[in-house]
């Protein structure tokens, strides 16, 4: 089955002209205008990495990308016509996994699309046989080492942060800034207290294993080499 990839971007000359590149590179390719339908769209079809337009006329794609992973980990590759944006985008961790400047050639773009795909299919603990953790997300479940975890929602949320990056270094600001809907009206506190839970989850389970590593004025972050 090919990979299909998702193209968000309001002008359609250059969806045209990425769509164009990415089927004859043996990709499937869907073309969105705006940001609205994006999240409908993941919850239907197995998209396999999004492209997406930071200037679209509905939304911010900065914007959509947090809204996207709320739920999704599949890799995200801005496009963006402005120098200014590219901080942001890597500076802010948004949760992008790679950017491009426009104008950019096509041939460069599918290089970007197949890198990124290799890079977080080997990364991707739901795809690791291995991994100590399975996430479903249609059903948002954990497993640990094979055992259902039982999760509030925003705890569901924080573990599948980690998850997606271990190793990383989140700090409690950023954490509430990923997994809160409104993240002014919750406290610093709330951080640590789900922290607290999770970590009581995991380690009923597991009593010998520290999954969660605090990083003392940093943050926390999911061990490395669990
Ligand atoms: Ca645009």
């Amino acid at each position: 089955m090919k990979p299909k990839i998702l193209i968000v971007e309001d002008e359609p000359a250059i969806a045209d002209t990425i769509q164009y590149a990415l089927e004859t590179d043996g990709f499937d390719a869907i073309c969105l205008s705006s940001g609205a339908p994006v999240v409908d769209l993941l919850q239907k079809e197995a998209i396999a990495l999004i492209i997406l337009d930071i200037g679209l006329p509905d939304i911010n794609g900065l914007e959509l990308c947090k809204q996207i992973r709320k739920d999704h980990t599949l890799p995200i590759i801005f496009l963006t016509a402005r120098a200014d944006e590219i901080d942001r985008v890597v500076g802010l961790e948004i949760g992008g996994d790679d950017y491009v400047t426009k104008p950019f050639s096509p041939r460069e773009l599918t290089a970007r699309v197949k890198a990124v795909l290799r890079r977080t299919r080997t990364a991707s603990p739901t795809s690791m046989g291995a991994s100590v953790f399975q996430i479903d997300q249609s059903r948002r479940l954990i497993q640990y080492f094979g055992e259902t975890l039982d999760l509030s929602r925003y705890e569901y949320r924080i573990l599948k942060t980690f998850i997606r990056r271990p190793g990383h270094i989140y700090s409690r600001d950023k954490l509430m800034e990923m997994v809160w809907e409104e993240p002014e009206a919750s406290m610093d506190r709330t951080v640590d207290a789900h922290i607290k839970n999770i970590r009581a989850k995991l380690k009923a389970l597991q009593p010998e294993i520290e999954a969660i590593i605090t990083h003392r004025g940093r943050g926390y972050a999911l061990k490395e080499d669990l």
